[in-house]
């Protein structure tokens, strides 16, 4: 998304949408679809724009490794002000990404900005629902779906220890 401050008016509202393609830790592209929330607030030279995005996307389940979905829904501040502008009337708590425009120039590409907030706030673990159960080590059933046998299989007496557990974590 690009803005060209010359034209918002101060106090505006600002949407739109787009799509951010990232690397997941497997390499796997995913792209996220986000809609975008601008409000803007001008005082004096400097531009404060406060961004609330909210994407989504599909990735497989890292236990069960069938489709999850994912929201990703970070704010942010951008402050920006025009270089020459005198130094040490930088604003804000050092917690907002702060851009200093060159001379000359007017318009602002937030892509940077969205690409990054959006990216570290997806966790390297995606899990389809916090139950997911994921999959048998032994023979790769999906145990959201079925139970295995293998460790009624391998040992009966696991039968009775697995009916203890479920008692106790009823
Ligand atoms: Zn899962
Ligand atoms: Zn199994």
């Amino acid at each position: 998304m690009i803005l060209d401050l010359e034209k918002v008016s101060a106090d505006e509202r600002i949407s739109g949408d787009e799509v951010v393609v990232f690397q997941d830790v497997a390499g796997q592209e995913n792209q996220i679809h986000c809609h975008i929330e601008l409000g803007l607030r001008k005082i004096g030279d400097t531009f404060y724009i406060h961004v609330d995005l909210s994407g989504s996307f599909s990735t497989a389940c890292h236990k069960c490794l069938e489709p999850a979905r994912y929201e990703v829904t970070p704010s942010f501040e951008v402050v920006v002000q025009k270089a020459g502008q005198a130094a040490g009337s930088e604003p804000g708590s050092g917690e907002e990404d702060f851009v200093r425009l060159p001379i000359g120039q007017t318009r602002l590409s937030l892509d940077q900005h969205i690409y990054e907030n959006l990216v570290v706030n997806i966790p390297m673990r995606i899990s389809c629902s916090d139950r997911c159960r994921g999959l048998c080590p032994a023979c790769g059933v999906n145990l959201n779906r079925e139970d295995c046998r293998c460790t009624a299989a391998a040992d009966p007496r696991w039968n009775e220890l697995r009916k203890l557990g479920e008692k106790s974590s009823e």
